[in-house]
């Protein structure tokens, strides 16, 4: 076990506490079971180990975003396709967090489960705040007031702010450039040291939720799994499928066939950044995109463009707001829209930080985030399947964008002997 992957361990520790809280569930109620196992130990180690993430939140969501900000300056300088790319990232991940909101509405993977035997803290509940107001609410007037009660909007635009102006006065600046990126090196540093007590946290939360609610707590498990899948399904046929049917006309089929290597590659790393080399190797020599195009526009969207991570996202939020019982207001759906939307940004493309992140999503609607800790344990298969998304949706737009620019190669992509 020492030896084994994180991933393996936090699954591991979901599967024994869901064993052990099953058993648990059938013991009869007692001070020992109740008062000092699962409200005293298990407690203290499940919030323990949240507490810890929600100490990086604030940190992590500053320093990526301001250095991923910092250097955006290629976007600047790339002018017309910059813009068209990142006009297509934002679009398309808004879209897929849209879709996610509608589908976990309409199959409700958390509704009508009994949490309030397991809630250890309680969960703020979103007031109903006129739109006007949403929208100014993002522009902080103190920043130090909105790092520490942590209003995740403002410090993302204040981030934002910070990151265009280390961009702007270049080499004036040049040091605090340089730390920004070393602090985020730091904060992903501390973030997979806590990730490592994960199996613990997890095994803690999951035995308390199993233990307090029995086998009640598995439908709901199942449902989410399927809301995100459909959602990541329904984003690739229809909005990745039809914009490559509307702006190239090129072969769908050619299409897959050709990108089946970098599926492949994704789907056993779950990494966008790890599969970066492979798909700009396809991108170019199989798709027939040129250089100048692809290797702008694949690392940017390896790094920023994280439609299947908005998925999960846009899904794990109501499905929390469900579990607990919270009603979403329109102004709730909206801030999960724009948090979602840049949550993916700020998204690292490493295994499972989309669910480091979903928190930030979380915190930014009063959202309790306990409720991670019932998808941590099924999150590295969902995490596989949607970085596949995260990755289409660069290679769609790239397409895109090339074609429009003429920079595409028709031979190369008809080409079907270098498909295989
Ligand atoms: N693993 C994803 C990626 O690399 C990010 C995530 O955790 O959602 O694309």
């Amino acid at each position: 076990m020492k030896y084994a992957g994180l991933t393996t361990r936090i699954f591991v520790g979901m599967l024994i506490g869901i064993v052990f809280g099953l058993i648990m569930n059938n013991i009869p109620s007692g001070y020992v079971k109740d008062t000092l196992f699962l409200d005293g130990l298990l407690a203290v180690v499940g919030s323990g180990f949240i507490r810890l993430l929600m100490m990086l939140i604030v940190p992590v969501v500053f320093f990526s975003l301001a250095c991923g900000t910092a250097s955006l300056e290629d976007v600047r300088t790339l002018g017309r396709i910059g813009s068209k790319t990142v006009g297509f990232y934002l679009t398309t991940t808004a879209i897929a967090v849209t879709i996610a909101l509608i589908l976990a509405n309409v199959i409700s993977p958390g509704a009508g489960v009994d949490t309030s035997k397991i809630l250890v803290s309680e969960p703020k509940i979103s007031e109903q705040v006129p739109l006007v107001e949403v929208f100014l609410n993002i522009l902080p007037q103190n920043v130090f007031n909105a790092l520490s009660t942590g209003n995740m909007l403002q410090i993302i635009v204040f981030a934002i702010f910070i990151g265009l102006a280390v961009s702007v006065a270049g080499d004036k600046c040049g040091m605090i450039g340089k730390s920004f990126s070393q602090f985020n090196e730091l904060f992903l540093t501390l973030t997979s040291m806590i990730m490592n007590l994960a199996p613990y946290g997890v095994f803690a939360l999951v035995t308390r939720t199993f233990a307090k609610m029995g086998y009640s707590a598995m439908m709901p498990l199942a449902k989410y799994i399927f809301s995100v899948l459909l959602g990541l399904i329904i984003h690739a046929f229809f909005v990745y499928g039809g914009m490559l049917k509307v702006f190239t006309r090129l072969s769908i089929l050619t299409f897959i066939k050709k990108v089946t290597p970098i599926i492949t590659v994704i789907f056993s790393t779950a990494s966008s950044l790890a599969t970066l080399p492979v798909t700009l190797d396809v991108v170019e020599k199989r798709l027939g995109v040129s250089n100048r195009i692809c290797s702008f526009t694949i690392p940017l969207g390896a790094t920023v463009n994280m439609d299947g991570t908005a998925i999960m996202q846009g899904v794990a939020s109501v499905f929390v707001a469900q579990l607990y019982g919270i009603t979403l207001t329109t102004g709730a759906y909206l801030t999960i829209i724009v948090t979602a939307t840049l949550a993916s940004i700020g998204t690292v493309g490493i295994p499972g930080s989309g669910l480091i992140m979903l928190s930030m999503v979380l915190t930014s609607v009063g959202l309790p985030i306990e409720g991670i800790a019932m998808i941590m344990g099924i999150d590295r298969f969902l995490d596989m399947c949607r970085s596949v998304i995260n990755i289409m949706g660069d290679v769609v737009c790239t397409l895109i964008i090339a074609k429009s620019e003429n920079e595409f190669d028709q031979k190369v992509f008809d080409d079907v002997t270098i498909s295989n």
